[in-house]
């Protein structure tokens, strides 16, 4: 079940895999960016592991949710921060108070994540951002039925191939909007760490 308990294997997964791909995810930023996504997303999670030890054994996934939220927007800066920091946060809400998340739920926590990210930063559909791992994997975790790991999976499967499919677009929103077509042929970072975390949502499921 999608129970308190699977929320911080899934962000003890993403930790775990941030740390491992640090070097990768800020390889792609260092093309199109600043070379900083990896460090970034990494001083986050590695804070939020910290702090997970603070939570209650029974804390609900709506509680992790938010400490995810709460420790990104302090600790990541850039970009990426307050835009994974607003998807947490609405996550968190939309999980509420609910002890578990069923597949519908599930589906309206990932609508969240993604709302908040597109009122965050505006961006559309192909401007090569995360919203173009974020939105394929909503739409995907929509019609994916009442299981919830199929939903996950879905989910991570769509985000997936969101993030390769922002290889050959040109930027339209972030630093690498600054390079024009000179953007053309690399992976957006954020989406990459997108369809890494819900990659590990699905595998903790
Ligand atoms: P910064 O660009 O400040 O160094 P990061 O490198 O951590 O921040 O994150 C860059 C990522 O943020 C990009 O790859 C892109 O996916 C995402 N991003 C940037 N601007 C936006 C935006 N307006 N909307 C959605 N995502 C964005
Ligand atoms: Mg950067
Ligand atoms: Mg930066």
């Amino acid at each position: 079940a999608l129970d308190g308990a699977w929320a911080r294997r899934w962000i003890e997964a993403v930790a775990e895999r941030v740390a491992a791909r640090k070097a990768e995810l800020t390889a792609l930023d260092r093309a199109i960016g600043d070379a900083d996504h990896g460090e970034n997303l990494d001083r986050g999670f590695q804070a939020v592991l910290g702090r997970l030890d603070g939570l209650d054994a029974d804390a609900t996934p709506g509680a992790v949710l938010k400490l995810v939220a709460t420790t990104l927007i302090s600790t990541v800066g850039g970009a990426a921060g307050p835009l994974y920091g607003t998807a947490f946060l609405k996550a968190a809400m939309a999980s509420g108070d609910r002890a578990e998340l069923d597949a519908p739920a599930l589906v309206e926590v990932l609508t969240a994540a993604r709302d908040g990210i597109v009122a965050r930063g505006k961006a559309e559909l192909r401007d090569k951002t995360m919203v173009d791992a974020w939105s394929p994997a909503v739409d995907a975790a929509a019609t994916a039925g009442d299981d919830v790991r199929a939903v996950l999976e879905a989910a991570a499967a769509a985000a997936a191939e969101g993030a390769v499919a922002t290889e050959p677009l040109v930027a339209h929103k972030g630093r690498a909007s600054y390079l024009g077509e000179r953007a053309i042929g690399h992976r957006d970072p954020g989406a990459e760490s997108t369809s890494l975390i819900l990659r590990a949502a699905a595998e903790t499921a």
